[in-house]
Protein backbone atom coordinates (compact mmCIF):
# COMPACT_ATOMS: atom_id res chain seq x y z
CA UNK A 1 0.00 0.00 0.00
CA UNK A 2 1.24 3.48 -0.67
CA UNK A 3 -0.14 6.20 1.19
CA UNK A 4 -1.41 8.65 -1.38
CA UNK A 5 -0.84 8.59 -4.77
CA UNK A 6 -1.42 12.75 -5.41
CA UNK A 7 -1.00 15.81 -3.10
CA UNK A 8 -4.63 16.87 -2.37
CA UNK A 9 -4.14 19.81 -4.32
CA UNK A 10 -2.68 18.14 -7.27
CA UNK A 11 -5.88 15.89 -8.55
CA UNK A 12 -7.23 17.45 -12.06
CA UNK A 13 -9.45 16.52 -15.36
CA UNK A 14 -7.35 14.87 -16.91
CA UNK A 15 -7.14 12.51 -14.01
CA UNK A 16 -10.57 11.29 -14.23
CA UNK A 17 -11.17 7.96 -14.36
CA UNK A 18 -8.11 7.25 -12.81
CA UNK A 19 -8.48 5.15 -8.71
CA UNK A 20 -6.30 7.37 -6.54
CA UNK A 21 -5.52 7.63 -2.99
CA UNK A 22 -5.11 10.56 -0.82
CA UNK A 23 -4.35 11.65 2.45
CA UNK A 24 -4.57 14.37 4.69
CA UNK A 25 -5.98 16.37 7.32
CA UNK A 26 -10.32 16.97 7.31
CA UNK A 27 -10.82 20.43 6.54
CA UNK A 28 -14.61 21.35 6.19
CA UNK A 29 -17.37 18.46 6.42
CA UNK A 30 -20.64 18.82 4.74
CA UNK A 31 -23.05 16.42 5.38
CA UNK A 32 -25.80 15.98 2.84
CA UNK A 33 -28.56 13.67 4.69
CA UNK A 34 -26.34 11.07 3.20
CA UNK A 35 -23.67 12.29 0.72
CA UNK A 36 -20.95 13.18 3.09
CA UNK A 37 -17.91 16.07 1.83
CA UNK A 38 -15.21 16.15 3.12
CA UNK A 39 -12.01 19.05 2.03
CA UNK A 40 -9.03 17.01 2.61
CA UNK A 41 -5.86 19.31 2.76
CA UNK A 42 -1.97 19.49 3.07
CA UNK A 43 0.27 21.75 1.88
CA UNK A 44 -0.62 22.03 -1.89
CA UNK A 45 -4.22 22.66 -1.52
CA UNK A 46 -7.45 20.97 -1.04
CA UNK A 47 -9.70 18.08 -2.64
CA UNK A 48 -13.07 17.36 -2.12
CA UNK A 49 -13.73 13.39 -1.34
CA UNK A 50 -17.39 12.65 -1.28
CA UNK A 51 -19.00 9.38 0.82
CA UNK A 52 -22.13 7.62 -0.60
CA UNK A 53 -23.02 5.32 1.93
CA UNK A 54 -24.85 3.39 -1.23
CA UNK A 55 -21.52 3.03 -2.32
CA UNK A 56 -19.24 2.53 0.80
CA UNK A 57 -21.36 2.01 3.81
CA UNK A 58 -18.21 1.83 5.85
CA UNK A 59 -16.81 4.96 4.62
CA UNK A 60 -19.90 6.80 5.63
CA UNK A 61 -19.86 5.51 8.72
CA UNK A 62 -16.04 6.60 9.04
CA UNK A 63 -17.04 10.15 7.70
CA UNK A 64 -19.70 10.28 10.25
CA UNK A 65 -17.50 10.68 13.26
CA UNK A 66 -14.45 12.55 11.33
CA UNK A 67 -13.88 15.94 12.97
CA UNK A 68 -11.67 18.97 11.77
CA UNK A 69 -7.60 18.29 11.43
CA UNK A 70 -8.42 14.70 11.65
CA UNK A 71 -5.68 13.06 9.55
CA UNK A 72 -7.81 10.56 7.16
CA UNK A 73 -7.01 8.17 3.93
CA UNK A 74 -9.06 8.10 1.40
CA UNK A 75 -9.34 5.76 -1.64
CA UNK A 76 -11.46 5.62 -5.34
CA UNK A 77 -12.18 6.79 -7.91
CA UNK A 78 -11.30 10.37 -9.32
CA UNK A 79 -14.45 11.47 -10.84
CA UNK A 80 -16.03 15.02 -12.89
CA UNK A 81 -17.83 16.99 -10.48
CA UNK A 82 -21.58 17.23 -11.40
CA UNK A 83 -21.15 21.13 -13.48
CA UNK A 84 -23.43 23.02 -10.59
CA UNK A 85 -20.95 21.85 -8.16
CA UNK A 86 -17.80 22.65 -10.02
CA UNK A 87 -15.84 25.10 -7.76
CA UNK A 88 -13.63 27.47 -10.24
CA UNK A 89 -11.70 29.37 -7.22
CA UNK A 90 -10.11 25.94 -6.11
CA UNK A 91 -7.58 24.14 -8.80
CA UNK A 92 -8.84 20.74 -7.53
CA UNK A 93 -12.52 22.15 -8.14
CA UNK A 94 -13.39 20.64 -11.33
CA UNK A 95 -12.92 16.71 -9.79
CA UNK A 96 -14.10 15.17 -6.29
CA UNK A 97 -12.52 11.68 -5.09
CA UNK A 98 -15.22 9.06 -4.65
CA UNK A 99 -14.43 7.21 -1.86
CA UNK A 100 -14.73 3.44 -1.68
CA UNK A 101 -12.94 3.53 1.71
CA UNK A 102 -11.79 6.63 4.15
CA UNK A 103 -9.55 5.60 7.54
CA UNK A 104 -9.61 7.69 9.79
CA UNK A 105 -5.55 7.56 10.02
CA UNK A 106 -5.10 9.54 13.66
CA UNK A 107 -7.71 11.28 15.56
CA UNK A 108 -7.45 14.93 16.56
CA UNK A 109 -8.74 16.82 19.93
CA UNK A 110 -10.76 20.03 19.13
CA UNK A 111 -7.93 22.70 18.57
CA UNK A 112 -7.51 26.31 20.42
CA UNK A 113 -8.11 27.67 17.54
CA UNK A 114 -8.88 27.16 13.98
CA UNK A 115 -5.92 26.66 11.19
CA UNK A 116 -5.76 29.62 8.77
CA UNK A 117 -7.88 31.94 11.74
CA UNK A 118 -6.24 35.29 11.04
CA UNK A 119 -7.12 36.90 15.07
CA UNK A 120 -5.36 34.53 17.56
CA UNK A 121 -3.23 36.07 19.90
CA UNK A 122 0.80 35.40 18.85
CA UNK A 123 1.27 33.59 22.50
CA UNK A 124 -1.43 31.28 21.46
CA UNK A 125 -0.15 31.06 17.91
CA UNK A 126 3.91 30.04 19.00
CA UNK A 127 2.19 28.03 21.78
CA UNK A 128 0.22 25.32 19.12
CA UNK A 129 3.34 26.30 16.60
CA UNK A 130 2.18 23.11 15.04
CA UNK A 131 -0.90 24.07 13.84
CA UNK A 132 0.09 27.78 13.06
CA UNK A 133 2.18 26.18 10.65
CA UNK A 134 0.02 23.74 9.27
CA UNK A 135 -1.90 27.17 8.01
CA UNK A 136 -1.42 29.04 4.91
CA UNK A 137 0.62 32.23 6.21
CA UNK A 138 3.68 30.00 7.82
CA UNK A 139 3.56 27.63 5.40
CA UNK A 140 4.22 30.10 2.32
CA UNK A 141 6.50 31.82 4.36
CA UNK A 142 9.09 28.35 5.69
CA UNK A 143 8.77 27.75 2.03
CA UNK A 144 10.09 31.16 0.72
CA UNK A 145 12.55 30.77 3.17
CA UNK A 146 13.91 27.69 1.95
CA UNK A 147 13.67 28.83 -1.25
CA UNK A 148 16.30 31.92 -0.60
CA UNK A 149 18.62 29.64 1.11
CA UNK A 150 18.50 26.62 -1.14
CA UNK A 151 19.27 29.97 -4.14
CA UNK A 152 22.22 31.38 -1.72
CA UNK A 153 23.49 27.93 -1.15
CA UNK A 154 24.19 27.50 -5.41
CA UNK A 155 25.17 31.36 -5.61
CA UNK A 156 27.56 31.55 -3.46
CA UNK A 157 29.27 27.91 -4.51
CA UNK A 158 28.94 28.84 -8.55
CA UNK A 159 30.97 31.80 -7.07
CA UNK A 160 33.52 28.97 -5.68
CA UNK A 161 32.85 30.27 -1.86
CA UNK A 162 33.33 26.55 0.31
CA UNK A 163 30.70 26.52 3.13
CA UNK A 164 32.75 25.70 6.51
CA UNK A 165 30.86 24.57 9.73
CA UNK A 166 32.52 26.53 12.67
CA UNK A 167 31.76 25.73 16.66
CA UNK A 168 28.31 26.89 18.30
CA UNK A 169 30.45 25.90 21.46
CA UNK A 170 33.36 28.67 21.48
CA UNK A 171 34.99 32.35 22.99
CA UNK A 172 33.22 35.30 23.19
CA UNK A 173 33.20 36.96 19.78
CA UNK A 174 31.86 40.60 19.98
CA UNK A 175 29.48 41.82 18.22
CA UNK A 176 27.63 44.37 20.57
CA UNK A 177 25.39 41.94 22.51
CA UNK A 178 25.72 40.41 25.74
CA UNK A 179 26.48 36.17 25.19
CA UNK A 180 24.41 33.24 25.91
CA UNK A 181 27.06 31.16 27.97
CA UNK A 182 26.98 27.39 28.37
CA UNK A 183 29.02 25.52 31.63
CA UNK A 184 31.78 23.04 30.84
CA UNK A 185 30.90 19.80 33.07
CA UNK A 186 34.59 18.53 32.68
CA UNK A 187 36.09 21.81 33.47
CA UNK A 188 33.72 23.10 36.18
CA UNK A 189 33.77 26.82 36.40
CA UNK A 190 34.51 27.69 33.16
CA UNK A 191 32.04 28.69 30.37
CA UNK A 192 31.74 28.40 26.80
CA UNK A 193 30.08 31.13 24.70
CA UNK A 194 27.25 30.76 22.23
CA UNK A 195 28.51 32.55 19.07
CA UNK A 196 27.15 36.28 18.33
CA UNK A 197 28.51 35.66 15.06
CA UNK A 198 31.16 33.02 13.57
CA UNK A 199 33.66 36.95 12.86
CA UNK A 200 36.64 35.38 13.95
CA UNK A 201 36.62 31.55 13.00
CA UNK A 202 35.68 33.17 9.13
CA UNK A 203 38.75 35.54 9.67
CA UNK A 204 41.06 32.95 10.76
CA UNK A 205 39.88 30.84 7.39
CA UNK A 206 41.31 33.53 5.27
CA UNK A 207 44.55 33.28 6.90
CA UNK A 208 44.38 29.42 6.95
CA UNK A 209 43.78 29.65 3.03
CA UNK A 210 40.28 29.01 2.37
CA UNK A 211 40.44 32.10 0.05
CA UNK A 212 36.19 32.09 -0.17
CA UNK A 213 34.34 31.17 2.83
CA UNK A 214 30.41 31.14 3.25
CA UNK A 215 27.80 29.39 5.63
CA UNK A 216 24.41 29.73 6.69
CA UNK A 217 25.21 30.37 9.79
CA UNK A 218 23.66 30.99 13.47
CA UNK A 219 24.42 33.30 15.59
CA UNK A 220 22.96 33.87 19.23
CA UNK A 221 22.74 37.18 21.13
CA UNK A 222 21.55 37.83 24.56
CA UNK A 223 19.75 41.33 23.23
CA UNK A 224 16.11 42.69 23.97
CA UNK A 225 14.00 41.32 21.35
CA UNK A 226 12.58 43.45 18.68
CA UNK A 227 10.71 42.87 15.33
CA UNK A 228 13.66 42.51 13.68
CA UNK A 229 15.74 40.39 16.64
CA UNK A 230 15.60 37.77 18.29
CA UNK A 231 18.13 35.27 20.39
CA UNK A 232 18.97 33.66 17.65
CA UNK A 233 19.46 34.89 14.07
CA UNK A 234 20.41 33.67 11.01
CA UNK A 235 22.86 35.32 8.49
CA UNK A 236 24.30 34.50 5.16
CA UNK A 237 27.85 34.89 6.16
CA UNK A 238 30.78 35.32 3.85
CA UNK A 239 34.24 36.17 3.99
CA UNK A 240 36.88 36.57 1.28
CA UNK A 241 40.72 37.02 1.05
CA UNK A 242 42.21 39.68 -0.79
CA UNK A 243 39.05 42.00 -1.62
CA UNK A 244 38.19 45.21 -2.48
CA UNK A 245 34.74 46.68 -0.87
CA UNK A 246 33.66 46.96 -4.40
CA UNK A 247 34.10 42.68 -4.38
CA UNK A 248 32.18 42.29 -1.08
CA UNK A 249 28.92 44.00 -2.71
CA UNK A 250 29.20 42.77 -6.40
CA UNK A 251 29.06 39.24 -4.35
CA UNK A 252 25.93 40.44 -1.80
CA UNK A 253 23.94 42.32 -4.60
CA UNK A 254 24.58 39.00 -6.82
CA UNK A 255 22.80 37.18 -3.47
CA UNK A 256 20.01 39.09 -3.28
CA UNK A 257 19.23 39.50 -6.76
CA UNK A 258 19.52 35.39 -6.71
CA UNK A 259 17.22 35.78 -4.35
CA UNK A 260 14.61 37.71 -6.08
CA UNK A 261 15.05 35.35 -9.12
CA UNK A 262 14.25 32.48 -7.45
CA UNK A 263 11.12 33.76 -5.93
CA UNK A 264 10.31 34.53 -9.63
CA UNK A 265 10.60 38.50 -8.69
CA UNK A 266 11.90 41.43 -10.71
CA UNK A 267 15.37 41.86 -8.83
CA UNK A 268 17.03 45.11 -8.24
CA UNK A 269 18.83 46.37 -10.73
CA UNK A 270 23.05 46.36 -9.78
CA UNK A 271 24.84 47.91 -8.39
CA UNK A 272 22.80 49.17 -5.38
CA UNK A 273 22.92 52.47 -4.39
CA UNK A 274 25.97 54.18 -2.25
CA UNK A 275 25.88 56.62 0.25
CA UNK A 276 28.71 57.59 2.85
CA UNK A 277 27.11 57.46 6.50
CA UNK A 278 27.86 60.70 7.28
CA UNK A 279 25.35 61.94 4.34
CA UNK A 280 23.37 59.50 5.37
CA UNK A 281 22.50 61.08 8.93
CA UNK A 282 22.64 64.83 7.56
CA UNK A 283 19.94 64.20 4.76
CA UNK A 284 18.00 61.27 6.41
CA UNK A 285 19.35 61.30 9.97
CA UNK A 286 19.64 58.01 9.96
CA UNK A 287 22.32 55.10 9.24
CA UNK A 288 19.53 53.14 7.60
CA UNK A 289 17.84 55.54 5.62
CA UNK A 290 14.19 54.45 3.84
CA UNK A 291 14.74 55.94 0.22
CA UNK A 292 11.43 55.63 -1.01
CA UNK A 293 10.06 58.68 0.09
CA UNK A 294 12.10 61.82 -0.19
CA UNK A 295 11.61 64.36 2.83
CA UNK A 296 15.19 65.00 2.57
CA UNK A 297 16.82 67.11 5.90
CA UNK A 298 18.58 70.40 4.86
CA UNK A 299 21.25 72.32 6.70
CA UNK A 300 20.54 75.46 8.28
CA UNK A 301 23.53 75.75 10.61
CA UNK A 302 25.15 78.99 8.41
CA UNK A 303 21.72 80.58 7.43
CA UNK A 304 21.02 80.84 11.51
CA UNK A 305 24.98 81.43 12.58
CA UNK A 306 23.82 85.48 13.41
CA UNK A 307 20.24 84.32 14.20
CA UNK A 308 18.28 86.23 16.95
CA UNK A 309 16.59 83.02 17.65
CA UNK A 310 19.30 82.35 20.51
CA UNK A 311 18.41 78.39 20.41
CA UNK A 312 19.54 78.64 17.14
CA UNK A 313 22.28 80.58 17.36
CA UNK A 314 23.57 78.76 19.93
CA UNK A 315 23.70 75.68 18.01
CA UNK A 316 26.02 73.21 17.09
CA UNK A 317 23.83 72.18 14.27
CA UNK A 318 20.46 73.38 12.94
CA UNK A 319 18.56 71.48 10.24
CA UNK A 320 15.16 71.37 8.97
CA UNK A 321 12.59 69.24 7.17
CA UNK A 322 9.90 70.70 5.09
CA UNK A 323 6.35 69.02 5.20
CA UNK A 324 4.45 69.21 1.97
CA UNK A 325 1.40 69.98 4.31
CA UNK A 326 0.16 73.09 6.39
CA UNK A 327 0.36 70.89 9.95
CA UNK A 328 -2.25 71.61 12.84
CA UNK A 329 -1.36 72.59 16.02
CA UNK A 330 -2.56 69.21 17.15
CA UNK A 331 -0.37 67.11 14.77
CA UNK A 332 2.28 69.75 15.81
CA UNK A 333 2.27 68.86 19.34
CA UNK A 334 2.33 65.23 18.99
CA UNK A 335 5.30 65.17 16.76
CA UNK A 336 6.47 67.77 19.36
CA UNK A 337 5.76 64.53 21.77
CA UNK A 338 7.68 62.53 19.66
CA UNK A 339 10.47 64.89 19.23
CA UNK A 340 10.98 64.52 23.13
CA UNK A 341 10.74 60.65 23.17
CA UNK A 342 14.45 61.08 20.70
CA UNK A 343 16.16 63.64 23.12
CA UNK A 344 14.64 66.52 21.56
CA UNK A 345 14.14 69.48 23.58
CA UNK A 346 11.28 70.80 22.30
CA UNK A 347 9.80 71.14 18.25
CA UNK A 348 10.26 74.87 16.49
CA UNK A 349 8.48 74.92 13.52
CA UNK A 350 7.25 77.41 10.54
CA UNK A 351 3.48 77.25 8.99
CA UNK A 352 3.16 78.63 6.09
CA UNK A 353 -0.85 78.34 5.34
CA UNK A 354 -2.93 78.05 2.17
CA UNK A 355 -1.92 82.13 1.39
CA UNK A 356 1.69 81.07 2.56
CA UNK A 357 1.57 83.49 5.65
CA UNK A 358 3.61 82.17 7.97
CA UNK A 359 2.74 80.77 11.45
CA UNK A 360 4.94 80.23 14.37
CA UNK A 361 5.78 81.30 17.27
CA UNK A 362 9.80 81.98 16.50
CA UNK A 363 8.80 83.51 13.38
CA UNK A 364 9.04 86.75 15.07
CA UNK A 365 12.89 86.16 15.83
CA UNK A 366 13.83 85.11 12.56
CA UNK A 367 15.29 87.58 9.82
CA UNK A 368 13.77 88.35 6.39
CA UNK A 369 17.09 86.34 5.30
CA UNK A 370 16.20 83.58 7.01
CA UNK A 371 12.68 83.48 6.42
CA UNK A 372 13.36 83.71 2.76
CA UNK A 373 15.73 80.53 2.79
CA UNK A 374 12.87 78.42 5.11
CA UNK A 375 9.70 79.96 3.14
CA UNK A 376 8.01 76.70 1.27
CA UNK A 377 5.10 76.28 -1.07
CA UNK A 378 2.13 77.55 0.46
CA UNK A 379 0.46 74.92 2.92
CA UNK A 380 3.72 73.34 3.95
CA UNK A 381 6.03 73.56 7.40
CA UNK A 382 9.24 73.43 8.33
CA UNK A 383 10.35 71.34 11.56
CA UNK A 384 13.45 72.67 13.05
CA UNK A 385 15.82 70.38 14.70
CA UNK A 386 19.31 72.42 16.45
CA UNK A 387 21.66 71.21 18.92
CA UNK A 388 24.67 68.22 18.60
CA UNK A 389 24.84 67.17 15.22
CA UNK A 390 23.74 63.30 16.40
CA UNK A 391 20.76 64.46 18.33
CA UNK A 392 19.38 66.57 15.41
CA UNK A 393 19.95 63.38 13.43
CA UNK A 394 17.98 61.77 15.30
CA UNK A 395 15.40 63.45 16.35
CA UNK A 396 14.73 65.02 12.29
CA UNK A 397 15.15 61.52 11.25
CA UNK A 398 12.59 60.09 13.73
CA UNK A 399 10.04 62.49 12.34
CA UNK A 400 11.08 62.17 9.00
CA UNK A 401 10.21 58.79 9.12
CA UNK A 402 6.88 59.15 10.79
CA UNK A 403 5.38 61.78 8.68
CA UNK A 404 6.49 59.61 5.62
CA UNK A 405 4.22 56.97 6.77
CA UNK A 406 1.60 59.51 8.32
CA UNK A 407 1.46 61.08 4.76
CA UNK A 408 1.58 58.46 3.05
CA UNK A 409 4.47 59.34 1.12
CA UNK A 410 6.14 55.96 1.27
CA UNK A 411 5.97 54.19 -2.36
CA UNK A 412 5.05 50.72 -1.03
CA UNK A 413 5.99 49.30 -4.96
CA UNK A 414 9.48 50.59 -4.39
CA UNK A 415 12.43 48.84 -3.52
CA UNK A 416 15.62 50.70 -2.38
CA UNK A 417 18.85 48.93 -1.21
CA UNK A 418 21.65 51.00 -0.32
CA UNK A 419 24.74 50.21 0.80
CA UNK A 420 26.03 52.84 3.76
CA UNK A 421 29.62 53.35 3.76
CA UNK A 422 32.37 55.23 5.53
CA UNK A 423 30.92 54.61 8.77
CA UNK A 424 33.17 56.24 12.32
CA UNK A 425 35.24 53.24 13.46
CA UNK A 426 34.43 54.31 17.14
CA UNK A 427 31.32 55.82 18.93
CA UNK A 428 31.56 57.39 22.51
CA UNK A 429 29.54 55.55 25.11
CA UNK A 430 28.71 58.46 27.62
CA UNK A 431 27.21 55.20 29.63
CA UNK A 432 30.95 53.21 29.64
CA UNK A 433 32.72 56.57 29.49
CA UNK A 434 35.07 55.12 26.65
CA UNK A 435 35.58 54.94 22.91
CA UNK A 436 33.63 51.57 21.94
CA UNK A 437 33.60 50.26 18.47
CA UNK A 438 30.90 51.48 16.18
CA UNK A 439 30.70 47.51 14.59
CA UNK A 440 32.85 45.37 15.91
CA UNK A 441 36.83 45.81 17.15
CA UNK A 442 37.88 43.77 13.79
CA UNK A 443 36.83 46.48 11.57
CA UNK A 444 39.57 47.92 9.03
CA UNK A 445 40.70 51.51 9.51
CA UNK A 446 40.76 53.67 6.45
CA UNK A 447 44.36 53.84 4.94
CA UNK A 448 44.48 57.33 5.72
CA UNK A 449 43.01 58.10 9.01
CA UNK A 450 45.67 55.80 10.93
CA UNK A 451 47.65 57.92 12.18
CA UNK A 452 44.33 59.59 14.03
CA UNK A 453 44.13 56.49 15.92
CA UNK A 454 45.27 57.68 18.87
CA UNK A 455 45.03 61.16 18.26
CA UNK A 456 41.57 61.95 17.42
CA UNK A 457 39.36 58.27 17.38
CA UNK A 458 36.43 60.03 16.94
CA UNK A 459 37.59 60.94 13.42
CA UNK A 460 38.71 57.97 12.20
CA UNK A 461 36.48 56.13 9.49
CA UNK A 462 36.78 52.72 9.23
CA UNK A 463 36.03 50.40 6.04
CA UNK A 464 32.84 48.77 7.17
CA UNK A 465 29.21 49.18 5.26
CA UNK A 466 25.81 48.17 6.22
CA UNK A 467 23.52 46.97 3.41
CA UNK A 468 19.64 48.91 4.10
CA UNK A 469 16.97 47.71 2.39
CA UNK A 470 13.62 50.22 2.55
CA UNK A 471 15.15 51.16 5.80
CA UNK A 472 16.03 47.51 6.90
CA UNK A 473 19.37 47.02 8.12
CA UNK A 474 20.53 43.98 6.66
CA UNK A 475 23.34 43.16 7.47
CA UNK A 476 26.91 44.50 8.19
CA UNK A 477 30.66 43.78 6.71
CA UNK A 478 33.97 44.93 6.36
CA UNK A 479 37.13 44.82 5.38
CA UNK A 480 39.09 43.45 8.33
CA UNK A 481 42.14 44.92 10.34
CA UNK A 482 44.86 41.92 9.23
CA UNK A 483 47.89 43.22 10.43
CA UNK A 484 48.79 42.81 14.24
CA UNK A 485 50.06 46.30 15.21
CA UNK A 486 47.06 47.59 13.84
CA UNK A 487 44.79 45.42 15.93
CA UNK A 488 46.80 46.06 18.98
CA UNK A 489 46.41 49.66 18.41
CA UNK A 490 42.85 49.57 17.94
CA UNK A 491 42.27 47.52 21.13
CA UNK A 492 44.39 49.49 23.40
CA UNK A 493 42.10 52.83 22.18
CA UNK A 494 38.76 50.48 23.34
CA UNK A 495 40.42 50.51 26.67
CA UNK A 496 41.59 46.96 26.56
CA UNK A 497 44.82 46.58 28.10
CA UNK A 498 47.54 44.76 26.17
CA UNK A 499 46.84 41.61 28.65
CA UNK A 500 43.32 41.73 28.54
CA UNK A 501 43.82 41.21 24.68
CA UNK A 502 46.10 39.00 25.08
CA UNK A 503 43.81 36.87 27.36
CA UNK A 504 40.99 37.48 25.30
CA UNK A 505 41.96 37.44 21.81
CA UNK A 506 46.02 36.26 21.62
CA UNK A 507 44.89 33.60 18.88
CA UNK A 508 43.54 36.22 16.79
CA UNK A 509 47.11 38.14 17.61
CA UNK A 510 49.06 35.16 17.01
CA UNK A 511 46.83 34.22 13.93
CA UNK A 512 47.80 37.90 11.90
CA UNK A 513 51.49 36.93 12.99
CA UNK A 514 51.55 34.21 10.24
CA UNK A 515 50.72 35.39 6.93
CA UNK A 516 47.14 37.32 7.58
CA UNK A 517 46.27 38.52 3.98
CA UNK A 518 43.67 41.06 3.45
CA UNK A 519 40.40 40.17 3.90
CA UNK A 520 36.80 41.07 4.65
CA UNK A 521 33.56 40.39 4.31
CA UNK A 522 30.06 40.44 5.06
CA UNK A 523 27.19 39.04 7.61
CA UNK A 524 24.00 38.92 5.89
CA UNK A 525 20.62 38.77 8.41
CA UNK A 526 18.61 36.39 6.64
CA UNK A 527 15.61 36.09 8.64
CA UNK A 528 15.20 40.05 8.10
CA UNK A 529 15.86 39.57 4.04
CA UNK A 530 12.83 36.74 4.17
CA UNK A 531 10.81 38.99 6.89
CA UNK A 532 10.85 41.53 4.25
CA UNK A 533 10.55 39.55 1.11
CA UNK A 534 7.25 37.87 2.72
CA UNK A 535 5.74 41.08 2.96
CA UNK A 536 5.80 40.49 7.42
CA UNK A 537 6.54 43.03 9.86
CA UNK A 538 8.41 40.36 12.42
CA UNK A 539 10.94 38.41 11.91
CA UNK A 540 9.33 35.37 13.70
CA UNK A 541 6.84 34.80 11.25
CA UNK A 542 9.26 33.25 9.30
CA UNK A 543 11.00 31.47 11.76
CA UNK A 544 9.46 27.93 12.69
CA UNK A 545 10.18 28.27 16.07
CA UNK A 546 11.10 31.86 17.51
CA UNK A 547 11.06 33.09 20.70
CA UNK A 548 7.92 35.29 22.11
CA UNK A 549 8.42 38.55 23.08
CA UNK A 550 9.00 37.21 26.54
CA UNK A 551 11.95 35.78 25.42
CA UNK A 552 10.63 32.03 26.07
CA UNK A 553 9.95 29.46 23.85
CA UNK A 554 6.07 29.12 24.20
CA UNK A 555 5.53 25.41 23.06
CA UNK A 556 8.36 23.56 24.87
CA UNK A 557 7.85 25.57 27.75
CA UNK A 558 11.81 27.05 27.46
CA UNK A 559 13.94 28.45 29.23
CA UNK A 560 13.41 26.33 32.78
CA UNK A 561 15.15 25.34 35.63
CA UNK A 562 17.21 22.59 36.16
CA UNK A 563 17.52 19.60 38.70
CA UNK A 564 19.60 20.20 41.64
CA UNK A 565 21.54 17.38 40.42
CA UNK A 566 22.23 18.58 36.88
CA UNK A 567 23.16 21.86 38.40
CA UNK A 568 25.89 20.60 41.12
CA UNK A 569 27.15 18.15 38.20
CA UNK A 570 28.12 21.47 36.28
CA UNK A 571 28.97 22.97 39.72
CA UNK A 572 26.60 25.61 39.66
CA UNK A 573 24.41 27.38 42.47
CA UNK A 574 21.59 29.20 41.28
CA UNK A 575 21.54 33.05 43.42
CA UNK A 576 18.38 35.27 42.76
CA UNK A 577 19.18 38.22 40.82
CA UNK A 578 15.27 39.38 40.33
CA UNK A 579 14.14 39.97 36.51
CA UNK A 580 16.76 41.77 34.27
CA UNK A 581 15.79 44.13 31.39
CA UNK A 582 17.93 45.80 29.05
CA UNK A 583 21.46 45.24 27.45
CA UNK A 584 24.08 47.48 26.98
CA UNK A 585 26.74 47.29 24.39
CA UNK A 586 29.68 45.38 24.84
CA UNK A 587 32.25 46.07 27.42
CA UNK A 588 35.53 44.53 28.48
CA UNK A 589 34.25 43.25 31.56
N1 LIG B 1 30.08 39.39 12.04
C1 LIG B 1 29.47 40.63 11.61
C2 LIG B 1 28.08 40.77 12.20
O1 LIG B 1 27.49 39.81 12.63
C3 LIG B 1 29.38 40.73 10.15
C4 LIG B 1 30.70 40.91 9.50
O2 LIG B 1 31.40 41.85 9.85
O3 LIG B 1 30.98 40.11 8.59
O4 LIG B 1 27.53 41.85 12.18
Amino acid sequence: MSWRGLMCGEPRSADIGKRLSLAGWAGRRRDHGGLVFIDLRDHTGICQVVVNPEHSPEAAEAAHAVRAEFVLRAEGELVARAPDAVNPGLPTGEVELQADSLEIVSRSEALPFQIDDEGVEEETRLRYRYLDIRGERMQRNLRLGATVISAFRRYMESLGFVDVWTPMLTKATPEGARDFVVPVRLQPGKFFALPQSPQLFKQVLMVAGMDRYYQIATCIRDEDLRADRQFEHRQLDVEMAFPTREDVWEVIEGAVRGAFEALGREPPAQPFRRMPWQEAKARYGSDKPDLRFDLEISDATETTRESEFKIFADATCVRFLRVPQELSRAELDRLEERARQWGGKGLAYLVFDEEGEVRSPIAKFLSEEELAVFRGEPASTVLFGAGEPELVARVLGALRQQLGRELGLIDEERDEFLWVTDFPLFEWSEEEGRWVSEHHPFTGVRPEDEELLESDPGAVVSQSYDLVWNGWELGSGSIRIHRQELQERVFRVLGISDEQAQARFGFLLEVMRMGAPPHGGFGFGVDRFLALLAGEPNIREVIAFPKAASGSEPMTGAPTTLPDEQLTELGIRVVDVGQRKGHTSWSTQ
